[in-house]
């Protein structure tokens, strides 16, 4: 079976000595979050994740969701588990307390969002999705919606979803047909059929509350004719009580490769009720609250499969006996050494590693500048603080996902063929992680977004906000004879993505089929360098704590990062070679010719 064991020290590690997350305390809000409450949290909700969620994460696969007569039900014991979930408070950790939330920082948030997935990922959807809804409501709801969905929801007794998808509308939304017709009493009746929601019929809640994207009789064509509207399974009387039910039902589940105890509904709408969120045909900038809020989770799920894929692996790798050593025997009193002997077997756990120790910092780093960018009293600095936020966005969800999914492939190769069957859990891993990398936005588009939208943003003050720093730590180590092995390699591959990024400016603004046929490589090769800075910065700090190290952490925090910057950073000579090839080698073949 698969292995896990909370990662708090590491968590620790990366919000104290890496990211100084007590400053937090000087927030306005979030007073309350000091190192000892931040310590109980992790501690807590790992234990929660390793009791509750990680017993139910194989027998979920295997049964998965069921559906009869427009009733989805959850697999056995995933209701409790959600309630335990969500009575612990940790659905409702960053939201407002004056909706009955912990307010604690979104910092904090990501890291409980890591274990959960890396626990059980099917059930973490069902509150990730909720608090999605919340933050989307609590921008753009009226006061009276706000008051009347937000306390249910951070409560967990009702859940939130996101209807965008169309079964000819997909990545392409300006092509919805969901229509909104306005009724008498200030209502609207929305009828349309959407595909794939996540959690649109499941029976762990009371109510889901729906956020839908539909077009007004009056819409301009295209994406900017959307508007987003709040449908409810179940009306909801003056009261607070529920009504009657609304013209809302799931049609059928998905049969599909993971994810299998989160159930991927189509949902009929037949003039249900709905009331309009934010400004009419402005729906597509308030669904982008909860997108980007549903994009850096997805992240989260990337990075949780990626830890508790390593965490086996490793495991395995100490106990499997086969071959021996090259050189020499290492346990020669066994009939074979472990395979953790085995340089290849290393080059697979350090892989996973590295990347999921880097790819933890950067999550954290974004989610404290989320926390930033919300709570700080100059407003320059939340400015600041959003920007790379912005930025760092698609390359939390794609780069992220990419890696959950490269991780649980390379547990699976560790595992050998006891990875293939299922039997340990490990090719579950490698299914559950194939979905992060296509829904909220296929990887490729975010990374059109990062070379489209992001990159020429106000003249490149978001780039800056990352170049900036990035220069200023090379300038301030270079010099330091103990930084050599980490500054030199992060500045090399800091100066290839300071090119790729001035060529693809260029190249995009004459022809933008450049910065198409360019952009995925790009943001591999930013996120590699992403984590270069980060892994630096973390060598930097584990340098200074070498003498007080009893228990070797920052003796392998310094070796890890070694390997990252040796064996994993020259991707970035590829990828910087690739992207300046441009689009011919992809354009020239005619469609037909394929
Ligand atoms: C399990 C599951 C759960 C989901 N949950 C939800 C949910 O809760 N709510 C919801 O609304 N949707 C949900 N989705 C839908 C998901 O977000 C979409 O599948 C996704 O957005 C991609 O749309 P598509 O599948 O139609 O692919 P398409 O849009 O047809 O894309 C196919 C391929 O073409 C590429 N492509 C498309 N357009 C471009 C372009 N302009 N430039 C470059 N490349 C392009 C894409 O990157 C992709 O690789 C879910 C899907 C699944 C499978």
């Amino acid at each position: 079976m698969t292995v896990y064991s909370a990662p708090v020290e590491d968590m620790r590690f990366v919000l104290s000595e890496l990211l100084h997350a007590e400053t937090l305390t000087e927030l306005p809000g979030y007073e309350e979050a000091t190192p000892d409450l931040v310590d109980a949290v992790l501690g807590e909700a790992g234990k929660l994740c390793e009791e509750v969620l990680l017993p139910l994460n194989r027998s979920g696969d295997e049964e998965g969701c069921t559906y009869e007569n427009g009733v989805v039900r959850l697999p056995s014991g995933f209701k409790e588990a959600y309630e335990a979930f969500v009575q612990s408070g940790w659905g409702s950790l960053s939201a407002d307390p004056e909706y009955g939330g912990q307010g604690l920082p979104a910092t904090l948030g990501a890291m409980v969002k890591e274990m959960a997935c890396s626990t059980n990922i099917s059930l973490a959807i069902l509150p990730g999705l909720t608090e999605g809804a919340y933050h989307l409501l609590e921008r753009w709801g009226s006061d009276e919606q706000k008051a009347k969905w937000l306390p249910k929801m951070v409560e967990g007794a009702w859940a939130g979803t996101m209807c965008l998808t169309e079964p000819h509308s997909g990545t392409d939304l300006g092509l919805i047909r969901t229509r909104a017709e306005p009724a008498d009493d200030g209502t609207y009746k929305i009828t349309g059929t959407k595909i794939f929601i996540s959690c649109g019929e499941q029976d762990a809640t009371e109510n889901i509350v729906h956020l839908v994207l539909a077009k007004l009789p009056d819409a301009p064509a295209g994406i900017r004719g959307i508007s987003l509207f709040l449908v409810p399974k179940f009306l909801v009387k003056e009261d607070g009580t529920l009504g009657p039910r609304n013209g809302v039902s799931c049609g059928s589940i998905e049969h599909k490769m993971g994810i299998k105890a989160s159930p991927t509904c189509v949902m009929n709408f037949e003039e249900a009720e709905g009331y309009l969120v934010g400004p009419p045909h402005k729906g597509m900038r308030v669904m982008f609250t909860m997108m980007n809020d549903a994009r850096l989770a997805v992240g989260m799920q990337g990075l949780g499969l990626a830890e508790i894929a390593y965490q086996s692996a490793a495991d395995y790798a100490k106990e499997r006996l086969q071959g021996r050593s090259l050189a020499g025997a290492k346990a020669p009193d066994k009939p074979a050494d472990p395979i953790i002997v085995h340089p290849d077997v290393r080059r697979m756990l350090l892989t996973m590693r590295a990347y999921t120790e880097g790819g933890r910092a950067l999550a954290a780093w974004t989610a404290l500048n989320l926390d930033i960018a919300a709570k700080h009293p100059d407003e320059a600095a939340r400015q600041e603080a959003d920007d790379l936020v912005s930025l760092l966005t698609p390359i939390v969800k794609a780069f992220l996902t990419d890696i959950g999914s490269e991780c649980a492939n390379l547990g699976v190769q560790v595992f050998g063929g006891h990875g293939y069957i299922r039997e340990w859990g490990m090719e579950q891993l490698v299914r559950d992680a194939r979905i992060a990398q296509l829904y909220e936005g296929a990887n490729g588009i975010q990374a059109l977004d990062l070379v489209g939208r992001k990159m020429g943003q106000h003249t490149g003050r978001l780039l800056r906000r990352f170049f900036h720093p990035g220069m200023a730590f090379i300038e301030a180590e270079m010099e330091n004879p103990a930084m050599q092995d980490f500054v030199l390699p992060f500045a090399k591959a800091f100066g290839r993505l300071q090119q790729a990024t001035a060529w693809i400016a260029q190249q995009g603004l004459r022809d933008p089929e450049e910065a198409g046929a360019a952009a995925s490589d790009y943001l591999r090769l930013f996120g590699l360098t992403a984590l270069a800075y980060l892994w630096a910065r973390m060598a930097a700090v584990a340098l200074k704590k070498a003498g007080d190290d009893e228990t070797g952490f920052y003796k392998a925090k310094l070796a890890t990062a070694r390997f990252y910057m040796t064996r994993i950073l020259p991707q970035t000579s590829g990828l910087f070679a690739a992207i300046m090839a441009g689009k011919k080698p992809l354009m020239d073949l005619e469609a037909e010719l394929f």
